[in-house]
């Protein structure tokens, strides 16, 4: 295959320029094409990124953000006096993970969309046996949620290849996503409160 456009080729799309972006305090951490192709942009607008200066409090966080990370080393917690903090809201990482039902202590999976009420359990199990599914990934961690809400995910790095990641005893979920943030976003985008 030949770089670059062939002879006699005329370009007639104008180089794609991206519109400034409008940060409003929101530091969106995702993997999605457009969450990318934000930061992306700010990497290298100085206009967007004094803007966003402005509009981002916590420096640290956003100097985090812009470098792609989802997890800084920010002001100690005032409840838990951890430093780690997510780019995402700024939220203490310690006192998130205490708060949400990944804590062995106090875990009960509750999906955010109740798929139950609108397709009905059989339709799910339908959908599944179809062949039903939706694939995304985070970082290297791969996830397939069924219409039953089962999700597997499988990460080569960390030889993890579960299908049915509800059925892993909390202490171990617990246990890896203290070190995997990618593994939380999996987990929040699959509908779990984490
Ligand atoms: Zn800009
Ligand atoms: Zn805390």
């Amino acid at each position: 295959m030949s770089r670059g456009p062939k002879a006699g080729y005329v370009r007639a799309l104008p180089p794609a320029v991206h519109p400034h972006v409008d940060i409003r305090g929101k530091l969106n951490t995702g993997a999605s094409p457009q969450a990318q192709r934000k930061r992306e942009h700010v990497q290298g607008c100085s206009e967007c990124q004094r803007q966003a200066s402005r509009q981002v409090a916590d420096q640290f966080r956003l100097a985090a953000w812009i470098e792609g990370a989802k997890v800084y080393d920010g002001l100690r917690c005032s409840k838990c006096s951890g430093t780690r903090r997510r780019v995402r809201d700024g939220s203490c990482y310690g006192c998130h993970l205490k708060d949400s039902p990944l804590d062995p202590a106090r875990r009960t999976r509750v999906p955010r969309h109740n798929r139950d009420g609108w397709l009905g359990r059989l339709d799910a199990r339908r959908k599944e046996a179809a062949g039903d599914v939706w694939v995304f990934e985070v970082g290297d961690w791969r996830a397939r949620v069924y219409p039953t809400g089962r999700l597997a995910v499988d990460c080569d790095r960390l030889n993890i290849h579960s299908v049915d990641w509800g059925k892993v005893p909390p202490a171990r979920i617990f246990e890896i996503a203290g070190s995997e943030p990618d593994l939380i976003e999996v987990m929040r985008q699959a509908g779990w409160s984490v």
